[in-house]
């Protein structure tokens, strides 16, 4: 991936633009951790880069007026984010730069980032361009800001959940700046969005130290500000989705295919989670976020899950056109109650998942239908 970035930066310099790595790449790079995206900062302007490029797409502008949005290109499969340098000269609103000027030279771009472990670059040639030190911090596993650690959170108070994001996920330290600074800041995060929130949220519920990072939103007293009262019934932190079904917070907006494990997960956290006929309803994921919730082991679970009988309708022994059979019916939608029926009988134990018994289970208790 770092061959064709630094082709990627090549094509712009052949073209007489400065071109850089920069950002998550490069920090990821030098961690050793795989990246997806590869951020890349130039004196190209979007529509320089519309020219050098074929295969461009602007993104939503941050400025409604000019396109200052970055410009993503893909390349050899891979997606870029190209922006261009930039200074950003006065903030409004904790989180949107009023103007922003574009410039020729890198660094007063880099210095308008968020942390100094993000503000490494890669040259053409390969070699590392890092005058903010970031590969010290990077060494001393510790998030800084770049400047003074006040100004940026009141300039932008998402960095504030981006520095708690990226200690979570790197599992490094917040320097003592940070720290302080959030305390006087923290109420700016109401000013930005739930939607931006989430995202980051998202990563640290998602991280291997998510409990971690939960402490650490509860050590910086956090949790009223985000809106996130219910986290203390969280007590399993490896699913992100558990989570957030834990914390069911209603002001933040969430996908159909989450509100719907949200809900579920709560049903069935208010029941109980080795019941054969709730684990069979409702599935072995669901019956581990609610249960793990509440003290009750994954493998535990999992054994009572593996033990059901039949896991779903299509395991019973018997046949649509066996039980019309035996009944001398057409078929017809009393055929879904006895299914319901045998279901039900199965799971309890009470009926054998074999074809002679089910038969005359059959016989039995609906030879009247
Ligand atoms: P990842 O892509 O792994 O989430 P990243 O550091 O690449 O991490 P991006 O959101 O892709 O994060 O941003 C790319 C770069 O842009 C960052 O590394 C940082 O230099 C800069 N940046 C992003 N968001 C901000 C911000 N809110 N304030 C200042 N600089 C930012
Ligand atoms: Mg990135």
């Amino acid at each position: 991936m770092k061959e064709i970035a630094i082709e990627f930066i090549n094509i712009l310099e052949e073209h007489n633009y400065k071109a850089y790595i920069v950002g998550g790449f490069v920090r990821d790079y030098l961690l050793g951790i795989e990246s997806h995206d590869i951020d890349i900062t130039t004196n190209a302007t979007p529509k320089d880069i519309g020219n050098v490029f074929d295969n461009i797409k602007v993104k939503k502008n941050i400025n409604l007026e000019d396109n200052y949005g970055s410009v993503q290109v893909i390349y050899k499969n891979i997606v870029f984010e190209v922006t261009t340098f930039r200074e950003e000269l006065e903030y409004f609103d904790n989180r949107h730069p009023s103007r922003i000027r574009y410039i020729n030279d890198l660094e007063p771009d880099l210095k308008r980032r968020d942390f100094t472990i993000n503000a490494i670059c890669i040259s053409k040639d390969g070699k590392i361009i890092d005058p903010l030190n970031g590969q010290e911090d990077l060494q001393k596993k510790i998030i800084k800001t770049i400047g003074d650690s006040k100004k940026s959170f009141q300039d932008d108070a998402l960095r504030i959940l981006r520095a708690i994001r990226f200690s979570v996920t790197l599992n490094f330290e917040l320097d003592k700046e940070i720290i302080k600074a959030i305390k006087t800041c923290k109420k700016y995060l109401k000013n930005i969005s739930y939607e931006k929130k989430k995202l980051e949220l998202d990563k640290i519920f998602a991280s291997n130290y998510a409990k971690r990072g939960i402490e650490i939103l509860k050590q910086l007293s956090l949790i009223e500000v985000l809106d996130l009262e219910n986290i203390d019934r969280v007590k399993d932190y490896s699913d992100v989705m558990g989570i957030w079904s834990m914390i069911n917070p209603p002001s933040y907006h969430f996908t159909k295919i989450e509100r719907e494990m949200i809900d579920k997960v709560n049903l069935v956290y208010e029941m109980n989670n080795l019941d054969p006929i709730v684990l069979y309803r409702y599935g072995l994921y669901v019956n581990i976020l609610a249960g793990t919730n509440k003290d009750l082991s994954k493998k535990k679970i999992t054994e009572y899950y593996n033990k059901l009988p039949i896991k779903s309708k299509n395991e019973i022994m018997i046949t649509a056109p066996e039980i019309c059979e035996i009944l001398k019916k057409e078929p017809g939608p009393f055929l879904k109650e006895i299914y319901e029926k045998l279901e039900i009988e199965i799971l309890k134990g009470k009926l054998n998942n074999v074809k002679e018994d089910i038969l005359s289970y059959i016989v039995n208790n609906f030879k009247s239908l």
